[in-house]
């Protein structure tokens, strides 16, 4: 039996199983990301109860941007409808040059609904990405005294962001989250959606995990700092997620999963290079716990 607590209302609720806290992940009342908890004694236990630094992440500006998009669109919408109007009524007066309005209403109308459109579904798209985001994170405040938690991370000179990175005595992970819906088969790294409609494989979360564990790897060694090793995670947030042949560089976890797999692994780090590692990508993440 696990627990969802907001901080902020100090209220919690018994759910039964982690899917729920995908479904509720949200305070009715205040609208404060919940946190999960596997018992209400672990949470009098936690210790990252603030985060260190916080700035808006990559995803959530992409969301944000889209919906503005997507707004623009709704106000254009209105607006073809008068130029449209007021096109006629001048035609009516005989004034002919108005048909470049009659004309440019409809057209602004069809765009403004292609924009409308897009926006909403790039828009849709990113929430539930920055929506899964949060998820792990949340999920990730469980880990113990000692771990530290960087969100969105952007390294120098790489190209996307890498969504979480766990630094510890057990190690270095990188967590790739991924909230995609639909029927997924895994076949060690290659990925493939399996839906009534639609059969096809699909860009490999386990390949972008461990290509961002490469570059984690490098981007540390260039700060002489020498790992042996650094660990891929794929956060998945759908439960019909079958692995046929598992993956033995990239683990597929359910994000309140991870915390125990990594505090419970095989100690790798001192404290000394625990602490080198969080100052050099404190600089680099949106998000520090
Ligand atoms: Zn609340």
């Amino acid at each position: 039996m696990a627990y969802l607590i907001c901080e902020n209302c100090n209220h919690y609720w018994q759910i039964n199983s982690e899917e729920e806290f995908w479904v509720f992940y949200m305070c009715d009342e205040c609208g404060s990301l919940l946190l999960y908890v596997n018992s209400l004694n672990e949470y009098r236990n936690l210790t990252k109860s603030v985060p260190e630094s916080f700035k808006r992440t990559h995803t959530q500006k992409k969301a944000e941007r889209y919906w503005r998009l997507s707004g623009m669109g709704h106000w254009a919408l209105p607006l073809a409808a008068i130029t449209f109007a007021s096109g006629i009524l001048l035609l009516i007066t005989g004034l002919k040059w108005a048909i470049i309005l009659v004309l440019a209403g409809p057209t602004i109308m069809l765009l403004s609904l292609a924009i409308m459109r897009t926006g909403e579904m790039r828009g849709m798209g990113w929430t539930k990405g920055y929506v899964g985001e949060l998820i792990v994170a949340s999920c990730l405040r469980r880990l113990p005294q000692g771990y530290h938690i960087f969100n969105d991370v952007h390294l120098p000179g790489a190209h996307g962001n890498i969504d979480h990175v766990v630094v510890g005595p057990t190690g270095v992970y990188v967590i790739e989250t991924k909230s995609y819906s639909g029927n997924y088969i895994v076949r060690g790294d290659r990925w493939f959606l399996d839906d009534d409609l639609r059969k096809e494989e699909i860009r490999s979360p386990s390949i972008q995990s461990k290509r961002n564990a490469a570059i984690l790897k490098e981007f540390l060694e260039s700060e002489d700092i020498y790992v042996s090793w650094v660990n891929a995670i794929v956060a998945f947030i759908n439960s019909s997620c079958t692995i046929i042949e598992d993956d033995e560089y990239c683990l597929i976890m359910k994000p309140c999963q991870i915390p125990d797999h990594i505090s419970r692994s095989r100690l790798m780090l001192g404290e000394g290079k625990v602490n080198s590692i969080v100052e050099v990508l404190r600089k680099h993440s949106s998000e520090v716990w």
